[in-house]
Parts: structure tokens; sequence; C-alpha cells
């Protein structure tokens, strides 16, 4: 699902090709015990499921862009939520006429590469629900 090599708390992650990005982050998080960090990578997709949270509504509006886009930017954090990894991910996905969409990462499948870096931190950041933004905010 993904390769890496590790530099102290930093790791270079390299996932394999057709695999679903956030499933693949997510393993690589749970199996090597990755509860905060941050994250940030590129790479090419084939298939983007984005996610835009309306405030007034608190309702998500979630888009699917079945098209071969690059990750221009993904980036991100780790926290810990009910015992696990909880990430939370924002990406721009480049298209082939050089514009550019992008939000909330919800999942993504590679086709190509998706090279990223991965920084763990040693505190707890948990997280909670918060009704009046309609998220779940940082809980130090
Ligand atoms: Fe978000």
């Amino acid at each position: 699902m993904y390769s890496f090599v590790q530099d102290g708390d930093t790791f270079v992650v390299s996932i394999d090709n057709h695999q679903e990005v956030v499933a693949a982050l997510m393993a690589f998080c749970e199996e090597q015990g990755i509860l905060a960090g941050e994250i940030s990578g590129i790479g090419a997709v084939n298939s983007a499921t984005l996610r835009f949270l309306d405030p007034a509504t608190k309702l998500y509006v979630d888009k699917t862009f079945d098209e071969q886009m690059e990750i221009s930017s993904l980036v991100g954090n780790i926290s810990e939520k009910d015992g696990k990894p909880y990430l939370h991910l924002h990406a721009n996905f480049g298209r082939r006429d050089y514009t550019v969409v992008g939000g909330h990462l919800l999942c993504c499948t590679l086709n190509g590469a998706c090279e990223l870096v991965v920084r763990r931190f040693h505190c707890k950041i948990g997280r909670r629900f918060e009704p009046s933004i309609g998220i779940n905010l940082y809980d130090f």
C-alpha cells in the first residue's frame, strides 16, 4: 500500500499506484502509531472527492472529479479521536487545462505517484465536535 523511510520523527512516504490516498495514509498512521503530526505532499490522481462546508447551513457538499489531475498541494494534520488517528486533509488538484479545484479531501485515487512527508509530534492533540460550527475542532 505504501513504502517509507524514516529520519527521526520525519517520515518520507510513497503511496503505491492506484491506491486510495486517504485510506493508505490512515493505514500508515495506524501502523506507525502516529497520533499527532502534519502532512504535506504532491502526486497525481484520476479521481478525487472533495468536500465544502456551508457555514450558513452547516451542511457538507461533496463533489467527485473523475479526471486525471496533479495533486499540486496536499496539506493536513493528524490528531487523535477515539484512540485512532484522525486525518484532516485539504488538497488542490491541477487539471489538464491548468485550472485548479480544491477543498477538504475525502478521498482520491492515485494514477501516477504520491510523495508525502509526515512529521510526527509527541504532544496529545484530541478532537471535539463544535456544534456551533459543525466540525471537529482541535481539543488540547
Ligand atoms: Fe477541512
